[in-house]
């Protein structure tokens, strides 16, 4: 079974998440109604999955769906199956997904969802008959102009058309825009595969031309190799020519000074399942990765991986987070005080669900993208969104969270004061 490493000073992500919402709102000196209405999420559903496993036995398992705040658009945002799921998880994520479709401009508010299960003990179909059920569950609550959830954490786009032909048959109607992160002949989006990849190396490259640090040649450092990790080091090679120094999975981590192949570790990773043992690298530990010194280090597993037993070991002069919530609270002042540049998991991440709002705009248009189309449309929105939180961090003389935290806020406060939701 894999599990997160959780540091010793492990966070409840949602305290987390609402400790930097405060923080924000304290900056922006945000009414006090306001900031009641966006600190709590606006709904969510608790549901019991009973399944009949291979070997004849029942299984319930327990979801959630979370909606934080819809005031914006249809929340958005994906379902993770772990073995490690919590409610509080799945808050926090809820609420990060409204800050982020609001950073990114788009008609979107937030949600998430979540089951407690290990995927990687089930077959693919006690995989499917969860999947479905948990649509059956949730259904009322989801639909095209209500919530569209899309993968995350350990589901991807198999699970994606699982869940869009249950509610389609539910509806009686073909409805590929329930949900986004499809294969491509369901109506997926071209580019959404590596999208969120595509956009934290595109942040990172401003991040780089901020700070002058030539992105041919930069070292870089990639914890988790999964989607998100996997893409941003294939990627950093491709587009950046950056080198690719250290990776990691839930089962140990690896380098190569000189740089690594990402392909060939990706390759070792599908065929053993680790990236351990990838030909031409040494074993190292995962807390001796988070502390290499390189010019970028991406935490792109799962939240708590930063924290005050371990950020002043930080030698990386940029932390971008792939992952959501790696970085706690005590943790980002450390790194503040040691001048490393953070890119804020909602700005650097944002690539998946930009591209997942395309997909959305392309099921009800019925009109499809090529690749580049897709790449290009996303590289302008996050290299725009990039440089106006970089302009408000330096304005408001704050960190790049706080400053993303500040326009998205802001974008949602409007919202719901628009909508009389303060009257
Ligand atoms: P994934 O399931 O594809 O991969 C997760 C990876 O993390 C796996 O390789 C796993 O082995 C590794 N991992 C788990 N625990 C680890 C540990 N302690 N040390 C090192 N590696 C560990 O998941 P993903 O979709 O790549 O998501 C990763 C992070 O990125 C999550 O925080 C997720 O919310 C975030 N994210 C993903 C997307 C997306 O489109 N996939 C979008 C936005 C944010």
């Amino acid at each position: 079974m894999e599990t997160a490493t959780r540091m010793s000073a492990t966070v409840n992500p949602f305290a987390l998440a609402q400790a930097q919402f405060d923080k924000a709102v304290d900056k922006l000196g945000l009414e006090e109604s306001a900031r009641t209405i966006l600190r709590q999420p606006m709904r969510e559903l608790h549901v019991a999955l009973p399944v009949r496993m291979d070997d004849g036995s029942h299984k319930v398992f327990r979801g959630f769906r979370v909606q934080h705040n819809d005031a914006r658009g249809p929340c958005k945002g994906g379902i993770r199956f772990h073995p490690q799921e919590t409610i509080d998880t799945v808050r926090a994520l809820a609420m990060w997904m409204t800050w982020k479709c609001a950073l990114m401009d788009l008609p979107l508010g937030g949600a998430k969802g979540g089951v407690i299960c290990n995927p990687k003990e089930m077959s693919p179909r006690e995989l499917q008959q969860l999947a479905r059920e948990y649509i059956r569950q949730v259904y009322s609550m989801i639909g095209p102009e209500q919530d569209v959830p899309a993968p995350d954490v350990y589901t991807d786009p198999q699970i994606m058309a699982w869940m869009m032909d249950e509610y389609s048959r539910l509806t009686g109607r073909y409805s590929p825009g329930v949900i986004t992160g499809k294969p491509l002949p369901l109506g997926g989006s071209a580019g959404r595969e590596d999208a969120t990849a595509e956009g934290t190396l595109y942040t990172i490259r401003e991040a780089c031309r901020h700070l002058g640090i030539p992105t041919r040649g930069a070292t870089l450092a990639v914890q988790g190799y999964g989607n998100a990790g996997s893409y941003t080091a294939k990627l950093a090679l491709e587009l950046l020519g950056m080198r690719v120094v250290a990776v990691s999975d839930s089962r140990g981590a690896v380098c190569a000074p000189e740089g690594l192949d990402p392909a060939a570790a990706a390759e070792h990773k599908r065929e053993t399942g680790s990236v351990v043992g990838t030909p031409a690298t040494s074993p190292i530990t995962d807390s001796d990765l988070l502390a290499l010194e390189v010019d970028v280090l991406v935490p792109a597993a799962l939240e708590n991986v930063l924290t005050g037993d371990n950020a002043r070991q930080v030698r990386a002069k940029i932390v971008a987070e792939a992952a959501n919530g790696p970085t706690t609270l005590e943790a980002d002042e450390i790194l503040a005080q040691k001048g490393v540049f953070v890119i804020p998991d909602f700005l650097c991440n944002a690539g998946g669900v930009t591209v997942s709002y395309f997909e959305c705009v392309q099921n009800r248009s019925w009109w499809y993208w090529d690749r580049e189309e897709v790449y290009e449309r996303l590289d302008r929105r996050m290299t725009q969104a990039f440089r106006q939180v970089l302009a408000v961090s330096l304005e408001a003389k704050t960190d790049m969270r706080t400053a993303a935290y500040m326009v998205a806020v802001q974008r949602v406060a409007e919202a719901v004061r628009l909508r009389g939701w303060l009257s």
